[in-house]
C-alpha cells in the first residue's frame, strides 16, 4: 500500500469483539465531563465548557474516535469532539438554523430547498456531536428514529411529489439506526418510481467504522444505487479501520464520496487538505465538496474566513489533480442555497478575447467565436426529461 494508516488505539482490558462490534461502541460512548476526564486530561477552557449544562450542544463520541484524538500528533481531531468555552461566547455571526432549514420543511423529517432533491432526517442521534455541526437546532434532541406516524407523512410527501428524484438520508447520523429500521427505509424509498438515487450522508465511517459491517453493506447493495457521502475532515481519521470500512463499501460496488468541512486551527492548512484527498481518491473515494463553515451557534472560533479557504485552494490549484480537488463552496446562508468559490484566472477581457494567467504563471488568451457561429445539437429525444426537470415545483 503507497499510504501509510495508523491504526486507532484498543485499549488493552477491552476484549476485540466488543471494540470491533458498532452498538458496543455506541453503548460505550463518552457523555459526560467524568467520561471524557478518563480518557482525556481536560483543560480549563473544556471543563468551563462542560460546565454550562443545558446550553451546551450536546457531547458525545465513541470509545474508538476518543482513541483517534489521543493517538493523532496534533490536537485537531480533539478540537472536533470536545467543547470548548468558546462555544458559549458571543461570535460574529450565530445562527440557530443557518441554511434557513426550518422554512422549508414541509413534512415531518423533510427538508424541500431544491425541486429535484429532498433531505429526509431518519434520526437525530449522532455517535460523536461534532462541535461544527450545521444542524444544532435539530440534532442531540435525543428524538432518535423517527416515529411511525411522522415516518408515514414523510414517504407519503416523497412519494406525492413526483418532481423529486434524489433522497438524501441524513440526520443526525442515519446509520446510527439498526439495519432493520435502514432496510425499510431504503426499500420503501426504492419502491417509488420517480426516485433515482438515494444518499446517505453518515460519519460512522469516520467516527464508529466498525458499524460498516457485512450485512450493512448487503442492505446497501440490494437498494441500490445508493451514494455513501463520507465526512473525512483531516488525514488522521484514515486509520486502518475506516480504510477497511471505505474498502468494503467500494469493493462492493457502493459509490463513496467526501464532504469535508475547513475548519478554524483543524485543516485549515494545504498540507493536510492535500494528504487527505489525495489518500481518500487512493481509497477510490472521490473527494466532493470543501464546504465554509456554516455559522451556526458556537462555531465562530472554528470557522475559517473566506479569504483563508480561497488562498488554501489556490495554493492546491495545479498541485493537486482534478481527481482529487473538492469543490470549495459556501452555503448562502438562510437557505440561499451552495455556491461554488473558485479562484480567477482571468485578469481581463475584451470583448470575445479573454486574458488569463494560469496558476504557474503562464499568461494566454482564450478567444470565443462569434455568438453567430453557435449552435445547438438535435436534443429531441431529452429535450422532454430536461422540460420536466426544469418545471418540477417543490410544493
Ligand atoms: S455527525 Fe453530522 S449531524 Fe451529527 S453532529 Fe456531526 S456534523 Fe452534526
Amino acid at each position: 500500500m503507497k499510504f501509510h494508516f495508523l491504526s486507532s488505539f484498543k485499549p488493552e482490558n477491552i476484549d476485540a469483539a466488543d471494540w470491533n462490534n458498532w452498538t458496543w461502541q455506541l453503548r460505550h460512548s463518552l457523555k459526560t465531563q467524568d467520561d471524557f476526564s478518563q480518557h482525556f486530561e481536560l483543560t480549563k477552557d473544556e471543563l468551563l465548557a462542560f460546565q454550562q449544562g443545558k446550553e451546551l450542544f450536546n457531547v458525545r463520541t465513541t470509545p474508538y474516535y476518543a482513541g483517534v484524538a489521543n493517538n493523532s500528533k496534533s490536537d485537531s481531531i480533539r478540537k472536533i469532539l470536545m467543547p470548548h468555552r468558546y462555544e458559549m461566547a458571543e461570535g460574529h455571526q450565530q445562527m440557530l438554523d443557518p441554511l434557513g432549514e426550518k422554512k422549508n420543511n414541509p413534512a415531518p423529517r423533510i427538508i424541500h430547498r431544491y425541486s429535484d432533491r429532498a433531505l429526509f432526517l431518519i434520526t437525530d442521534i449522532c455517535s460523536v456531536y461534532c462541535r461544527f455541526c450545521t444542524r444544532k437546532h435539530f440534532t442531540g434532541q435525543e428524538q432518535a428514529f423517527i416515529r411511525n406516524e411522522e415516518y408515514e407523512m414523510a414517504i407519503s410527501y416523497i412519494r406525492k411529489h413526483t418532481g423529486l428524484r434524489e433522497v438524501i438520508l441524513s440526520g443526525g447520523d442515519p446509520l446510527t439506526v439498526s439495519d432493520g429500521q435502514l432496510d425499510r427505509v431504503l426499500s420503501d424509498l426504492r419502491r417509488i418510481d420517480h426516485i433515482e438515487i438515494i444518499r446517505i450522508g453518515s460519519r460512522m465511517p469516520v467516527v464508529c467504522p466498525m458499524r460498516v459491517t457485512d450485512d450493512l453493506v448487503k442492505i446497501i447493495k440490494k437498494n441500490k444505487p445508493v451514494y455513501l457521502m463520507s465526512h473525512f475532515n483531516h488525514p488522521d481519521e484514515l486509520t486502518s479501520e475506516a480504510v477497511e470500512a471505505l474498502e468494503r463499501l467500494v469493493d462492493n460496488g457502493i459509490p463513496v464520496m467526501n464532504q469535508m468541512v475547513l475548519l478554524n486551527g483543524i485543516n485549515n492548512h494545504p498540507a493536510l487538505i492535500q494528504a487527505l484527498n489525495r489518500r481518500l481518491v487512493y481509497l477510490r473515494v472521490k473527494p466532493y465538496y470543501m464546504f465554509q463553515c456554516d455559522p451556526s451557534m458556537g462555531t465562530d472560533h472554528l470557522r475559517t474566513s473566506i479569504e483563508d479557504s480561497l488562498e488554501i485552494q489556490k495554493e492546491l490549484w495545479g498541485h493537486l489533480s482534478g481527481l482529487a480537488m473538492p469543490n470549495l463552496s459556501v452555503d448562502i446562508p438562510n437557505g440561499g442555497g451552495k455556491t461554488y468559490l473558485v479562484p480567477n484566472f482571468q485578469v481581463s477581457q475584451d470583448g470575445r478575447v479573454r486574458n488569463y494567467v494560469g496558476w504557474d504563471g503562464v499568461e494566454a488568451q482564450y478567444i470565443s467565436p462569434p455568438e453567430n457561429q453557435i449552435r445547438k445539437p438535435d436534443a429531441s429525444a431529452y429535450e422532454c426529461e430536461w422540460n420536466d426537470l426544469k418545471n418540477s415545483k417543490k410544493i
